[in-house]
């Protein structure tokens, strides 16, 4: 992650604030009109950005700031304490079914990263909660993503379940089934992509769903793409519903919108993040840690 920009413009903004000592309404006022343009060339989305402004400008207005001796100091808590919310609040951990195998159905366009970090967190849950997981090839239509799944499964030492180009729904029935005989508390679906939402795909998704009841549906979304990402997680929750994103390629994410924008967008929150090519790079998503990245 490196959203130096937003950082960067940020830090000039409170500078200057420091820089005057006590704050009249004016000084704030073009302070917060600074935070807008940071955010909004960060790509945050507008709606959002306008929002958090109005929040962060009804709480520095007021005369306890203004009043203050070090009113500088309470804007950056202030906006510090927002970005947090905005990001959800605090991290949001996985659902886990009482009965297992808690089953996690991974969806997501084409390309963002769902086979590889469907990989990570398996091998994640295996390594820090010791869990035994299963992954399954659900993606049918390419033969290359089967063999994908295979050769990161084994890997990270993780059996991978395969039906070669079955009925993506038997093939997940057949899955649970397998993980329940093997002793399998997680299973993991790795599901097609396409390269846009279409019905057919969300036809074949809810199918999915219908029939194994996952207790977590988690979009992977390629954070690089931005709004892109913003919108395909809005598409996914109205078709589908998900409960929680997994953003990928932070590492390659130079200004921060899809990762400031997702749950105040979606309401959904970041679960997981996918920080490099590499098969542990994978972290929970905690909103202040974040937070307290960009304030630099
Ligand atoms: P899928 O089509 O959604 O299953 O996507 P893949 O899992 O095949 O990933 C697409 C590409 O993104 C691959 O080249 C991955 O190595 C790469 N990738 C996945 N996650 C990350 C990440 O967190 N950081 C970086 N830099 N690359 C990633």
């Amino acid at each position: 992650m490196a959203f130096e920009g937003l950082t960067e413009k940020l830090s000039a903004a409170f500078k200057r604030l420091r820089g005057k000592g006590r704050l009249t309404e004016a000084d704030i006022r073009e302070a917060m009109r600074e935070i807008r343009m940071a955010l909004l060339e960060a790509d945050v989305s507008y709606k959002v950005v306008k929002d958090f402004v109005a929040r962060v400008s009804e709480r520095a207005v007021g005369a306890d700031v203004l009043e203050s001796l070090t009113p500088a100091q309470m804007v950056v808590k202030i906006v510090n304490e927002e970005l947090v919310s905005l990001m959800g609040g605090a991290n949001a951990k996985l659902a886990v079914s009482s009965r297992p195998p808690t089953v996690i159905m991974l969806v997501g366009l084409q390309g963002a990263g769902k086979t590889t970090n469907g990989a990570k967190l398996a091998g994640y849950l295996k390594k820090q909660n010791s869990r035994r997981p299963l992954l399954v090839a659900c993606d049918v239509y390419r033969p290359a993503a089967i063999k994908q799944l295979e050769v990161v499964g084994g890997q990270l030492g993780i059996p991978v379940f395969q039906m070669g180009q079955g009925d993506p729904v038997e093939i997940a029935k057949a899955a649970v089934s397998h993980a329940v005989q093997h002793g399998n508390d997680l299973v993991l679906l790795d599901t097609a992509g396409r390269l846009h939402v279409d019905e057919e795909l969300m036809a074949e998704l809810k199918n999915i769903k219908s029939a194994v009841r996952p207790a977590e549906i988690l979009l992977v979304v390629d954070a690089m793409t931005g709004q892109d990402a913003v919108n395909a997680a809005k598409a996914f929750d109205d078709a589908l519903g998900i409960d929680g994103v997994m953003l990928t390629k932070l590492d390659g994410d130079a200004r921060g919108g899809a990762a400031l924008s997702v749950k105040a967008t979606t309401g959904k929150p970041i679960k997981f993040v996918g920080t490099g090519e590499k098969l542990d790079s994978i972290e929970p998503f905690h909103p202040e840690r974040m937070a307290s990245r960009i304030l630099g």
